[in-house]
């Protein structure tokens, strides 16, 4: 497209919105919020520092350079708006990074798919690990019994569907978890996931125990693996050589950054809106979700620049680790424990820039029904639903397992899916029209929260044990590996206050 065609269409986009913000605060006169929206809703450098953070620094997993370069470019970017803003350093576990990964099948002819290593992946050998390649079916218990002894000692080739929209993707993750403890008991040598997007398109999904797990665990490319799994069917006898180059190591340093607006007037209560920094390092992280990190950004710098002061002080954090068991919230609340009573809401933004739909309330009624109340000014962006579930797999985690009031904002599947992790995972894939809309109803929920009388306080232990017996909390834990530390008290709300 033309430069003129993009400015044509990036003023043609403006009066759009500028005409949606005259609707939406028609009757609103000097609200703080209609100034907000009509602030979020022109001509801000909000899509300008998403460009910058996806192409200009890209990927951007956490213990790589590029992660530091980012946690410097947020920084930076909140100081620029005039936003008091800090990094705070906390420890990750682990370090995990790929340098390279390479598959070769051996059959009459040999072919070499595209592959990538598991996020936590076990190593291979320096010269590779060369097994059978056997058919896996769909991993199933059945499969397994299938393929008896020759599991053991084999690659286990597993077949996918195509991956379309969120509820897909939660499905992989739930199959994974059951997939790789048949594959370890059954003695495999690794795992192969045919690539759930088309063509020669990678992902990484995390290994479905984490830092847990033993197994070298490999995705390969559809169009490869397909063709593998057509030679195996008619009957040929295949091999497989993996290498991976994986950098792995012990605790390292890493950062949240802070964005901080002080309340007026009761300075000593927490709002928090939170978006992750990090990203996995196939594609730049755009919809995944540096988005949404710019989203926050412009509206720390929107409420910043019209001299907004809420009542409560708001901290806009870019977690860092979200991507490897969201590692940087869960160390914000053992930081922030003394502080945790005093935090009024945590909300998290993480699915890409489909239309905000409404937000996951945490199995609180009261939450739901203040988030209805929250969203009542800007109804026309909606309609708005509240969904009161708790759910597991972003940054609200920890705030939710601490018994503090929390919010994932719920989108609209739009191009999340298929890009999720992927190297499709670029710029260009964000949805500017929405993203600014989304940004409007972030900021309004957040100022509401940031002022209004609220009625509830932190849940209980006691509490948070009830929610986790009557909703499926424990099964979306133990499919995100989290499970076990829940139960032995290392994540959540201690057992004895
Ligand atoms: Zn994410």
């Amino acid at each position: 497209m033309s430069a003129f065609r993009v400015a044509v269409r990036a003023a043609t986009l403006a009066l759009v919105l500028a005409g949606i913000a005259a609707r939406v605060f028609a009757q609103a006169g000097d609200d703080p919020r209609a100034r907000l929206v009509a602030a979020l809703l022109g001509d801000t450098p909000m899509l300008e520092d998403a460009r910058a953070l996806t192409d200009g620094l890209g990927g951007r997993a956490t213990g790589s350079a590029a992660n530091l370069a980012s946690v410097e470019w947020a920084l930076d970017r909140f100081r620029q708006a005039g936003v008091t803003a800090r990094k705070e350093a906390f420890q990750m576990p682990a370090l995990w990074l790929e340098r390279s990964a390479s598959a070769t099948v051996r059959g009459r002819a040999s072919f070499a798919p595209r592959i990538v290593a598991a996020p936590f992946s076990a190593p291979t050998p320096a010269g590779g690990l060369t097994a059978p390649l056997v058919d896996g079916g769909a991993g199933s218990d059945a499969d397994f019994a299938r393929l008896g002894p020759a599991a053991r000692g084999a690659w286990i080739l597993i077949e996918t569907e195509p991956l379309t929209d969120i509820p897909g993707l939660f499905r992989e993750y739930a199959q994974t978890a059951a997939i790789e403890p048949r594959a370890t008991a059954a003695g495999a040598a690794g795992v192969v996931y045919q690539s759930s997007r088309p063509n020669n398109l990678l992902a990484r999904h995390n290994a479905s125990l984490g830092p847990q797990n033993r197994l070298p665990i490999v995705m390969m490319e559809r169009d490869g693996a397909g063709r593998a799994l057509r030679l195996l069917r008619g009957g040929e006898t295949l091999t497989l050589t993996v290498v991976l180059d994986l950098q792995t190591g012990g605790p390292y340093e890493s950062y949240n950054v802070v964005g901080e607006i002080r309340g007026a007037t009761k300075p000593d209560e927490v709002v928090v809106i939170g978006a992750h920094l990090d990203s996995w390092d196939l594609g730049d992280g755009a919809l995944d979700n540096g988005a949404n990190v710019a989203m926050l950004i412009d509206i720390a710098r929107q409420m910043t620049r019209l001299g907004l002061r809420p009542a409560r002080t708001i901290r806009f954090i870019l977690w860092n680790g979200e991507e490897q068991i969201l590692i940087g919230s869960w160390r914000y609340t053992q930081q922030q424990e003394a502080a945790l009573d005093r935090h009024v809401m945590a909300s998290s933004y993480d699915i890409g820039t489909g239309r905000i739909t409404g937000f996951f309330t945490g199995g609180r009624p009261e939450i739901a029904a203040a988030t209805t109340r929250a969203l009542e000014a800007i109804a026309a962006l909606g309609p708005f639903t509240q969904v009161d579930v708790p759910v597991v797999g972003t940054d609200n985690f920890d705030f939710m397992m601490q018994g503090v009031a929390n919010l994932v904002a719920n989108q609209e599947s739009a191009n999340y899916g298929p890009n999720y992790h992927a190297r499709s995972d670029t710029y260009d894939k964000v949805d500017a029209r929405q993203l600014r809309l989304n940004a409007a109803i972030a900021a309004t929920v957040t100022w509401w929260y940031a002022n209004a009388e609220v009625t509830w306080r932190r849940q209980t232990r006691a509490e948070l044990d009830r929610l986790v017996e009557t909703t499926d909390l424990d099964d979306q834990m133990r499919m995100f590996s989290i499970l076990a530390d829940w139960e032995a008290g290392r994540r959540g709300r201690a057992r004895w206050p």
